[in-house]
């Protein structure tokens, strides 16, 4: 059984039917007046609610209000980085920067707050500290330092995802005589350098812009480094000119862009692949993306450069070598090369004259991993090798990014379950706008939404749209309560690891992670799909009626329960890729054609991992030779056998048409993979295959050591209508008394020719192998008399006796069922089975070797089950 997309149960709601909750003080309680609590504040009071932000802060802007450091600016041009919701607002403010300067937005966020009338509904210099959801009433009650208390019946989290300073975590912190500055908490009044000796601690983004300007005050900056960054150039200069042309063309068309974009802003996406690409394409494009001077240009120079580490490298080489040709001392340089991760998989950063800054006499950096701090001594800094003795300490060192300011609160929602505890293991939500457990607590980009990794602007602005539609659609309904459920939110938490363990991201040590602040669950944050994915998400789960919540009030309990995404993402991108093609459905093509489009289409596969050796070679079949491919791993031998059979349809492809598929099982599997061609259909019908992949396992089993094998450990396998040759051939190698087969894998099998299973309905269409495809192979393979036949359908043969197995499905494959139905059947009649789900998959995608990313994982349990299997003592065949 399959988990369900939807259902929708309706209960009439004990405490809601008339006027029996209380009245709040207030419809909303806001928390911050940056961005997000300024265009949530305005958008409330047009919809008619009555809210109220709060803030820290003593004036609008968050991020800006706080971060005043010198060199503080934008990373995102501010032709993007700016609110879009109102066109005049738009027309009236002109920026003078391509990235402005802290001042110049936080005058904007003012502007917005006076244009707005904001300030009314805003409580400065005071922190909500508690917030606790009465069930009874269904409200928030909300706790402040200033001593005050207020109740709402939605409470929003515009809180920041960087608004929480992470406390500098090295010892003797509290010791230093000197003067103490923290970037993300600087004196509004500003801070003179001149004449002083000041150290620095961190080499972040906020490090990185202000070491310049420091270095051009002070009279001595010591750079204390842990961990270099990939910085380019910004070229800051005017706002850029092609971005101004096109606004002036279309606002409407830029912005809407921006919000089907990945980043959050219109910019070239490639698909130039770094790991093929010709050199001089890879040149020009490197060089075009240091001379941009845009962060999506860093990390977009190749399509492939996040998930493929050689396509990566080159970027990163790119970096190094720039670094080299700016800075004039070779051992500072090496030192400010970063080289213990992939670039993009830390936040990248833009700079003025940060590198040349290193070349300044008064300028030192100092490399922490070379001579680590010990400890902060009354008068500056000491390392494992020396004393310096400053002024000033600057900790440019970071945040407790996407849930600080969240925990930071002390949020209890139904029953008493804390935010804190529910999240002990690494946060939660659905969406990353919501918590189940915690009924009408709302957060501005959260933790799985793509906030950081994207333009905040318009990530924030979607957040706050929705949010306040949801309220909205709420009391048009008679809703006064809305909460996830833990199957949406789970699945939604599914989805945002999923997607993010495709890429290199989640392998390095970063704030996206949680690992900057010691503790911290390493569970990776922000959602990587992009933000046009996830608006899409969004639109859909309110389109199909806000699904994966629970809304109640007095008209009623909804519980629309589902998840929104189960297919892996990049298997939705394939689907999407394989449809733009609009290729011709194969079964219309006639057997010539169609077998002409499927090699072309293997041929543009990329090649699979390297084996020890390939081998061509051929077996005597019932009526001729019979081509194979024999694939032995690079480890010393002698290795298990496979003998494998192709997938096809029964119809397409030989011996060589897996090729990436049968490399990748070698090396996984650590076996001889021995690829066998067999007739195909219509021109040989059925029984033909059967007899041809017969004649080969015996052949296989026999000469197991001169294909470098061990004698006597031979899996028989395959995919698709390859995996039913196996499964048939299996079942008559056990009548037939030999040959003895140590087990048996069987990838997203055929073995049942009545196609009726309900997968062929689910998953018939839309997914490359669709159920009118599949009908085809089996008319041109089998005839209908034939299919009960346990050579065509091994589902309905005795299934006692065979091999251990490892049966391979596809959450999205018309033969998922009959599938999962062999599995079931062998572990009723006691064969040792592992069944491997590939979850969010299709038919097509688990091959897919380099193409499908998730897949692997799916073939790398497939394997481990085999030599776990593989390796029982039990020897189930010869009992
Ligand atoms: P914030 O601006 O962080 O505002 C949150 C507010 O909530 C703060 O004022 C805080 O005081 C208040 N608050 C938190 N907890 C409480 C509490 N318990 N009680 C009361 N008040 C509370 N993003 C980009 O897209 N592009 C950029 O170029 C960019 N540059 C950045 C530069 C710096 C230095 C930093 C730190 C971040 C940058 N960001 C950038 C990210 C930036 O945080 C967002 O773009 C955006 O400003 C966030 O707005 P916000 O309103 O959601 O949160
Ligand atoms: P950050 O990227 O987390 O950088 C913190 C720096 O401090 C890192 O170099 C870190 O080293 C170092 N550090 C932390 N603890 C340390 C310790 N105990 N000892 C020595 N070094 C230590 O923080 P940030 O620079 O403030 O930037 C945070 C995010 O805010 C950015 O990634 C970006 O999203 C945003 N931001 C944007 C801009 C902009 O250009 N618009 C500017 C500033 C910030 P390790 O790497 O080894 O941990």
């Amino acid at each position: 059984m399959q988990a369900g997309t939807g259902g929708t149960t309706v209960a009439r709601h004990p405490g809601s039917d008339g006027p029996g909750l209380d009245a709040p003080d207030l419809d909303v309680v806001v928390v911050g007046a940056g961005f997000s609590g300024l265009y949530l504040l305005h958008r409330l009071r047009r919809l008619g609610f009555s809210a109220r932000a709060y803030d820290t802060a003593g004036d609008v802007g968050g991020t800006w209000y706080w971060n005043r450091y010198p060199g503080a600016r934008c990373d995102i041009p501010t032709t993007d980085y700016a609110f879009s919701f109102d066109p005049e607002l738009e027309a009236e403010w002109t920026w003078t920067e391509k990235y402005a300067t802290q001042p110049e937005i936080l005058s904007y966020l003012r502007h917005v707050a006076d244009r707005f009338d904001l300030r009314r509904d805003i409580v400065f210099d005071t922190a909500v500290t508690a917030a606790r959801w009465d069930d009874g009433r269904h409200l928030w009650e909300v706790s402040t330092d200033a001593g005050d208390a207020v109740t709402c019946r939605w409470y929003v989290m515009a809180s920041g995802c960087l608004s929480v300073p992470k406390p500098p975590d090295i010892p003797g912190v509290d010791r230093f005589r000197g003067d103490v500055y923290f970037t993300g908490r600087w004196p509004h009044e500003g801070v003179d350098f001149t004449g002083r000796r000041v150290a620095v601690v961190g080499t972040g983004s906020s490090g990185i812009q202000s070491i310049p300007l420091i270095a051009r005050q002070a009279e001595q900056v010591t750079v204390f480094q842990r961990t270099p960054n990939f910085s380019i150039p910004a070229r800051n200069g005017p706002p850029p000119p092609e971005r101004l042309a096109a606004l002036a063309e279309d606002r409407e068309a830029y912005r809407a862009e921006a919000r089907r974009s990945r980043g959050g802003m219109p910019y070239e996406v490639t698909e130039v692949m770094g790991a093929t690409a010709d050199e001089d394409v890879r040149r020009e494009r490197l060089e075009g993306a240091w001379q941009r001077g845009e962060l999506f240009g860093l990390t977009g120079v190749f399509a492939d450069q996040n998930v493929n580490r050689a396509s990566n490298a080159l970027v990163a080489d790119m970096v190094r070598d720039k670094i080299r040709g700016i800075v004039d001392d070779p051992a500072v340089a090496e030192a400010l090369c970063p080289t213990t991760y992939p670039v993009g998989t830390k936040r990248p950063c833009l700079d003025t004259d940060y590198y040349a800054t290193f070349n300044l006499p008064h300028v030192r950096l100092v490399d922490l991993r070379r001579q680590p701090i010990t400890s902060i001594t009354e008068t500056g800094i000491d390392t494992a090798d020396e004393s310096f003795p400053v002024d000033a300490i600057v900790y440019a060192t970071g945040f407790d990014a996407m849930t600080g300011a969240l925990v930071g609160v002390d949020i209890t929602g139904r029953d008493g379950l804390t935010l804190r505890d529910h999240w002990s293991a690494g946060p939660s939500t659905y969406l990353g706008l919501m918590s189940e457990g915690f009924p009408n607590l709302f957060m501005i980009t959260g933790p799985g939404s793509p906030s950081v990794l994207a333009n905040m602007a318009v990530a924030i602005e979607q957040h706050v749209e929705f949010v306040t539609d949801a309220l909205a659609d709420l009391r048009a309904a008679g809703y006064d309560t809305i909460e996830p459920t833990p199957r949406a939110e789970a699945g939604w938490n599914q989805h945002v690891a999923d997607c993010a363990a495709i890429t290199l991201l989640p392998g390095t040590d970063s704030w996206y992670m949680g690992a900057n602040v010691p503790g911290k669950p390493r569970v990776f944050l922000p959602y990587i799909g992009g933000v046009d994915r996830y608006i899409d998400a969004c639109e859909e789960v309110v389109g199909r009626g806000y699904l994966g919540f629970t809304r109640s009030g007095r008209a009623g309990t909804t519980c629309n329960d589902g998840v929104v995404r189960r297919m892996q993402y990049d298997v939705m991108l394939l689907l999407e890729a394989m449809d733009a093609l609009a290729l011709p459905p194969l079964e219309t093509l006639g057997a010539p054609d169609a077998r002409g489009l499927w090699a072309a289409m293997s041929a543009m596969a990329p090649p699979g991992p390297d084996v020890g050796d390939i081998a061509d070679g051929t077996l005597p079949g019932p009526t001729g030779p019979l081509a194979y491919r024999r694939y032995r791993p690079a480890t010393p031998g002698p290795h298990p056998v496979l003998c494998y059979f192709h997938g096809g349809g029964w119809m397409l492809g030989d011996q060589t048409a897996d090729d990436p598929l049968c490399r990748d099982l070698s090396v996984r599997t650590d076996s001889v993979v021995v690829s066998v061609d067999y007739r195909h259909a219509p021109e040989a019908r059925f029984p033909a295959a059967v007899d041809d992949a017969r004649a080969a396992l015996d052949w296989v089993a026999d000469h197991a050591e001169e294909l470098g094998g061990i004698p006597g450990r031979v899996t028989v396998g395959g995919y698709s209508a390859g995996a039913n040759l196996a499964a048939v051939v299996a079942q008559q190698a056990r009548d037939a008394g030999g040959p003895h087969l140590a087990a048996q894998l069987l990838l997203c099998p055929v073995t049942d020719g009545t196609t009726e299973h309900p997968s062929y309905v689910e998953n018939g269409e839309g997914k490359m192998l669709t159920a009118g495809l599949m009908r085809w192979f089996w008319d041109s393979y089998c005839d209908p008399s034939d299919r009960r036949d346990p050579r065509a359908s091994p589902l309905l043969g005795r299934l006692e006796g065979l091999p251990p197995t490892v049966v391979v499905t596809a959450e999205f494959d018309p033969l998922r069922d009959e599938g999962v139905a062999y599995a079931e059947g062998l572990a009723a009649t006691g064969v040792p089975v592992r069944h491997v789900v590939g979850r969010g998959q299709a038919h097509t995608s688990i091959p897919m070797v380099d193409v499908v990313i998730s897949g692997a994982r799916v073939r790398q349990e497939a394997a481990e089950a085999l030599r776990a299997l593989a390796d029982t003592p039990m020897d189930v065949a010869t009992r």
